[in-house]
């Protein structure tokens, strides 16, 4: 069968980079024999001062028919709407969509400096992105001009979605010759909706016990993701702490021209580098191009799951094995301390496919 894939370059460095990975994407397809459909479609920042419209419906319906979809960056700090927010299509497509996972790997690659003493970092962190403590946002104001709330949600619904994810992921990952183990990062000890979440997390354990589990609290967690990062496997949390903790393993790992990402839902998936659109660097030939080819390895692994295709999962290792060997024969861009442009890493990747 042929793939459908919707590709959204966005603004800022999304164009560039979402080149790059289109073409990292159509010399695998070429090499494994995987047909792959593309189709570009205008949203964003760009979009939203040509038409007055961020994402136009036709474009919302494409990412819903799509078998998945690739994301470059959206949104830039001058262009606004009246009531001055920033233009996040990124954000409507999850809620419309029901992306609940945030799924953000975090690996130290080959030629890449360590900055800590760790040399074996290779964990997932898995990020609820719908609600938590985000869905505070758009609660009223409080009556009381000296007090003002946020409120933390924890549906079950969501949290089973989440969870399973996070479970099959931790499955793959086994497969694949990790540790298989999912923990949960909480505060379980002090507020009601983290004690729910955990409650919610041993249930959906119950049904996989062949996954080894772990319950730490997020304080805890993050120590321990700087001293001893070898230990974690798949780690799963609420939004507010997946925001800051996806961060810290952006940070050491190499930082975020580097880290990909999947917004993952029971149906759905939207693949993207985990920076923005960058606009001090945009044009210039210079951004990395990794998170997104990294990206495109991670739709191609999506794809290669759902549909049983072993096809798909070659594509991804070989995509991974060429970024690898990119960057050990040190054409790194200079985010990460080389001198090469964006064509020139995108190149050596192609090449090394
Ligand atoms: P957003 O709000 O969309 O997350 P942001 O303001 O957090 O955006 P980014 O656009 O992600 O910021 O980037 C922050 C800075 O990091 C950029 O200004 C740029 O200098 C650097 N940066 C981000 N991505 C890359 C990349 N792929 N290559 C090189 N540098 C990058
Ligand atoms: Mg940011």
């Amino acid at each position: 069968m042929a793939y459908d894939v919707v590709v959204l370059p966005g603004d800022g460095i999304g164009i560039e980079v979402t080149d790059s990975g289109v073409a990292v994407l159509r010399a695998v397809a070429a090499a494994v024999g995987l047909e792959v459909d593309l189709e570009f479609l205008d949203a964003g920042a760009g979009a939203y001062q040509r038409t007055g419209v961020a994402i136009a419906e036709p474009v919302m319906a494409a990412v819903g028919r799509a078998d998945a979809v690739l994301f470059g960056a959206m949104g830039l700090p001058d262009v606004r709407r009246e009531d001055g927010t920033e233009i996040t299509p990124q954000l409507d497509i999850r809620e419309r969509y029901d992306l609940v996972a945030g799924v953000r790997p975090s690996t130290l690659l080959p030629g890449i400096d360590p900055v800590l003493y760790a040399r074996d970092i290779d964990f997932v962190v898995v990020r609820e992105s719908t609600e938590g403590l985000f869905a505070g946002r758009r609660d009223p104001r409080s009556a009381d001009p000296d007090v003002e709330h946020d409120r933390m949600t924890i549906t079950r619904a969501t949290s089973e979605t989440l969870f399973d994810i996070a479970f099959s992921l931790a499955a793959a990952r086994r497969e694949a010759g990790h540790a298989g183990r999912v923990t949960l990062f909480d505060k379980a000890n002090v507020l009601k909706s983290q004690a729910f979440l955990r409650t919610v997390f041993d249930e959906v354990a119950a049904r996989h016990p062949d996954v080894e589990t772990e319950r730490v609290y997020v304080d805890a967690g993050v120590m321990m993701m700087v001293r001893e990062p070898e230990r974690f496997d798949v780690v799963v949390m609420e939004n507010m702490f997946g925001d800051i903790v996806s961060d810290l393993a952006a940070g050491i790992t190499g930082g975020l021209g580097l880290a990909p990402s999947g917004d993952i839902g029971r149906d759905h998936a939207v693949f993207q580098p985990c920076h923005g659109s960058a606009p001090d660097i945009a044009g210039l030939d210079v951004a990395n191009p990794v998170g997104m080819i990294l990206s495109v390895a991670m739709m191609l692994d999506w794809l290669g799951d759902r549909h049983d295709d072993g096809r798909c999962l070659k594509a991804a290792a070989r995509v991974r094995a060429a970024v690898g060997a990119a960057l050990s024969a040190g054409v790194r861009t200079r985010d990460i301390g080389g001198t090469a442009s964006t064509s020139e890493v995108t190149a050596a990747v192609v090449a090394a496919l």
